[in-house]
């Protein structure tokens, strides 16, 4: 573990020098899609500024555009108007090479479900993003192995995904987003198809990462245990984002 924490607190540093300004800043965002004639306003202007070390619990009803505000803060969709600000750096106009270098060097992302390569053992999963990022395979194996024991899959390591439980393919998918040291993971439903036990399970080792290492987290949950334990919550209500307490 004594690298994840190394690297946390490289990363708490970076950020010390802006606390001031957002690691994620959403800037007058809009999304629209065209269904057939009509057209779907989904954000209309959203703001969201995410603080350094901040976990926010994104909880709103199905259809009512989390995922793609999470799209679009990860630099996977771009917004029809509007900014993205990461670490005060304007994205929207990037050619797509710096938004991707970005997006690999900055962002962390876990989905509902774990996307992870079957034909790779939970090593090589968390391994790859290291490797493509361009870290010596000694290096990205040991820290894809202290960041699985970390999330308490030690035994697991040599498994294939279809040899893992739901919970334990969840939590290498977890492992796999922040393998590269991201400042901003981003999270839609990671619990959404577990059962009540393991997404506790899951959660909780996803909390205690994200505190241990500072990272600035959003995670879209339908689950109030969830959105309560985060530091802040927001919904997304008439295209805009609005604060929840
Ligand atoms: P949520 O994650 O809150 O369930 P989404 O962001 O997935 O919501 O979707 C918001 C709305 O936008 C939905 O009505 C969905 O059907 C629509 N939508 C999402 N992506 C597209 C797309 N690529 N084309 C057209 N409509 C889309």
């Amino acid at each position: 573990m004594s690298d994840v924490m190394v690297e946390a607190e490289e990363t708490t540093i970076e950020t010390e020098e802006a606390q001031d300004i957002p690691i994620l800043y959403l800037h007058q965002v809009e999304r629209h899609y065209s269904q057939g004639e009509a057209t779907l306003d989904i954000l209309r202007g959203a703001e969201l500024a995410l603080w350094p070390g901040q976990s926010v619990a994104l909880v709103a009803p199905s259809g009512a555009g989390k995922s793609t505000l999470l799209h679009i803060a990860g630099l996977l969709e771009h917004p029809d108007h509007g900014e993205v600000y990461v670490a005060g750096q304007a994205t929207a106009n990037l050619p797509d090479a710096e938004r991707t270098r970005i997006r690999r060097t900055d962002i962390g992302f876990v989905y509902q479900s774990h996307h992870l390569l079957p034909e790779f053992t939970a090593l090589e999963n968390v391994m790859l993003p290291q490797l493509i990022r361009g870290l010596g395979r000694n290096e990205a194996k040991k820290r894809a192995q202290e960041l699985l024991d970390y999330l308490g899959l030690k035994a697991r390591v040599n498994h294939r995904p279809a040899e893992m439980s739901g919970g334990e393919q969840q939590r290498v998918a977890i492992a796999r987003a922040v393998a590269n040291a991201p400042r901003i993971l981003l999270a839609d439903e990671p619990t959404g198809n577990l059962d009540v036990k393991t997404a506790e399970h899951v959660f909780a080792a996803f909390n205690q990462l994200i505190r241990a290492s500072g990272l600035s987290t959003i995670i879209a949950t339908h689950n109030m245990d969830i959105a309560a334990r985060m530091d802040r919550r927001v919904t997304i209500s008439d295209g805009l984002v609005v604060e929840l307490d």
